[in-house]
This record gives C-alpha cells, sequence and structure tokens, in this order.
C-alpha cells in the first residue's frame, strides 16, 4: 500500500512539474519580450525618519504590466529572471534607471535624498558586477554615496569569503550596503562583524509581529539594538499603521517604509510627493 502511494505520489508530483517548467519557460519569453517592448518600469517608495516624519529616500521596486494591464509581481518574475540569466540585463536597468532618477531628484533640490537599489544575488555573482557598478555610478553621474545597494540575508549565508571580499570592494565605489530581509536568515554576529554593511532592513513580518502578542516585537527589538552595537543604521520595512510607527519608534529605529507612509510610486509622482512634502515641512 505504501508503495502505491509513493507511486501515485511521485506520478503526481512530476506531472505538476511539469505544468511549473512550461509556465516558467512562457513566463521567462513573455519577461525577455516584455523588456525589450518597455513593459517593465521602476516605482520608489519612499523611507521616513521617524522622529520627524519626512522623506529621507526611497527603495527602487521594478514593476511588470502586460499589455492586456495585468501586472505581475516581482515574487514571480524576479526568480525567472534570476533563473533565466535575464536579471543580468534588467538588474543594470533598474540600477541605472534609480542613478538617473536620483540624480533628477538632486537637481530639484532633494540633496540628502538616498536611494536604495535591491541586488539580486545572481548579479552580485557576476563577474562583472562591480564593473557595472562602476559604469552605472559614471554614465549617470549619481553621487555614490546616496546610493545604497540592498542584498538579502539568504545571500550573506553563502561563501562568506567571496562576499566579504565583494562588500570590500563594493565599499571602495562609495555606495553603501544594507541587509534586506534581516532576521529571516540565520547569520551569526561574528560573522555580520566581519560584513562591510552599512544597515539592516527589518522585514516586515517582525514590523507585523509588533503589535501581537506581547513578546511580538522581541526580533525587531533584537535587530535594533544589534545596529546599535554594530554601529550599523537600521529601516524597518512593511510599516502600516501608527502603532507599528509608534513602537518602532520607541525600540529606537530611526527610520521607516511601508504602506502607512506611502506606496510605492512612479517617478514623476514621487517629484510631486517630495514637493508636496516639502511645502508642508515650510509651513
Ligand atoms: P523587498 O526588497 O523586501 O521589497 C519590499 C516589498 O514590500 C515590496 O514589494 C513593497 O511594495 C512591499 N511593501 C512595502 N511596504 C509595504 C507595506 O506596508 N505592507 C506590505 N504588505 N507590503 C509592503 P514588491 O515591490 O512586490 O517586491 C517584492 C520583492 O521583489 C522585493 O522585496 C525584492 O526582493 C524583489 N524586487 C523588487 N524589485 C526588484 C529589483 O529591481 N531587483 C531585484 N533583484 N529584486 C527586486
Ligand atoms: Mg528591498
Ligand atoms: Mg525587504
Ligand atoms: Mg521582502
Amino acid at each position: 500500500r505504501a508503495k502505491t502511494q509513493q507511486r501515485a505520489g511521485h506520478f503526481y508530483f512530476s506531472r505538476s512539474m511539469g505544468i511549473e517548467i512550461r509556465e516558467r519557460v512562457r513566463m521567462m519569453h513573455a519577461l525577455r519580450t516584455g523588456f525589450a517592448q518597455g513593459e517593465l518600469f521602476v516605482v520608489y517608495q519612499p523611507q521616513i525618519d521617524l522622529s520627524t516624519r519626512r522623506p529621507v529616500g526611497a527603495e527602487a521596486l521594478l514593476r511588470w504590466q502586460t499589455p492586456d494591464g495585468k501586472f505581475i509581481s516581482p515574487d514571480r518574475f524576479i526568480p525567472i529572471a534570476e533563473y533565466s540569466g535575464i536579471i543580468i540585463e534588467l538588474g543594470e536597468w533598474v540600477l541605472r534607471t534609480a542613478c538617473r532618477e536620483l540624480v533628477r531628484l538632486r537637481e530639484q533640490g532633494n540633496r540628502n535624498f538616498v536611494m536604495s537599489v535591491n541586488v539580486s544575488q545572481v548579479q552580485f555573482r557576476h563577474p562583472l558586477f562591480l564593473e557595472m557598478l562602476r559604469r552605472a555610478l559614471e554614465d549617470t553621474q549619481a553621487p555614490p554615496e546616496f546610493i545604497e545597494l540592498e542584498i538579502t540575508e539568504s545571500m550573506a549565508m553563502e561563501e562568506p569569503d567571496l562576499l566579504i571580499k565583494m562588500l570590500w570592494q563594493i565599499k571602495q565605489t562609495g555606495v553603501s550596503i544594507a541587509i534586506d530581509d534581516f532576521g529571516t536568515g540565520f547569520s551569526s554576529l561574528s560573522y555580520l562583524q566581519r560584513l562591510q554593511v552599512d544597515r539592516l532592513k527589518i522585514d516586515r513580518a517582525f514590523v507585523t509581529e509588533i503589535t501581537g502578542s506581547a513578546r511580538g516585537s522581541s526580533i525587531a527589538e533584537m535587530v535594533i539594538q544589534l545596529g546599535r552595537n554594530l554601529g550599523l543604521a537600521v529601516i524597518a520595512e512593511g510599516v502600516e499603521d501608527e502603532r507599528q510607527a509608534q513602537i518602532l519608534q520607541s525600540l529606537g529605529c530611526p527610520i521607516a517604509q511601508g504602506f502607512l507612509f506611502a506606496r510605492p510610486m512612479t517617478a514623476d509622482a514621487l517629484s510631486s510627493w517630495l514637493s508636496d512634502e516639502a511645502m508642508q515641512g515650510a509651513a
């Protein structure tokens, strides 16, 4: 009996895999043509100083809208872009787009604004990554000290020596580095101490937990404390309500990002949102 179940299970598994692979291949082609035809664009989500409630930066996030009007989530297409290698071109394009947007925002008077850009592990491991980064900075004339690259904690887990070397080389360009989705991986404290990173980004899951149980804030609290001890900046992501913002602030988290403050928006919307914010600040 166990044997038939096993066989049935196996059959079911491989059949669904077949469908999944076909779907992946289909999406890979759609992504390639979609990118060439301008279906992809970058949106920006503001990051806010919790004590002054003023914007201090934004995260660039990739969007894909197919000709039938449907949005495909980056959580779905980024893995496909990585798997197929298109992420190399796509990631370079996002970086350059975000750099140009930063330059434009600076020309409009947003002088201390920081632009964060997500970097996939596939991009990061590419032998020409550093060259690509240097060229993007040079061509766009974006000031490196106002660019931040977000890498994920899971990336920080593999090949420690390679990562340490890469981070050191990236630092030489002047850009800073944040560890995204922090708290979801298991990096040891001693290892973290060896990494040339500037900021820890508390994962949304732990921000959500803050207002839940009595122990809900313990991970967020730990990350904030860790940042303080290691001399790293901290930002919280996925802040959706005022209570979360207040608890984070009381725990000593200086910066936050989330739907409470602003949703990701197009470049033009960000420009006007920032000038509205500046007017409110001046009033
Ligand atoms: P991430 O880098 O952790 O980005 C944060 C995600 O949380 C974004 O989802 C953002 O829209 C969402 N978010 C922000 N505030 C809130 C909130 O208050 N509540 C909720 N529920 N969600 C919030 P998005 O844009 O769908 O991106 C998903 C993931 O896809 C990103 O997670 C990142 O890992 C990846 N991604 C997006 N753009 C790029 C890119 O240009 N390159 C790479 N390599 N990955 C990207
Ligand atoms: Mg991110
Ligand atoms: Mg994140
Ligand atoms: Mg995330």
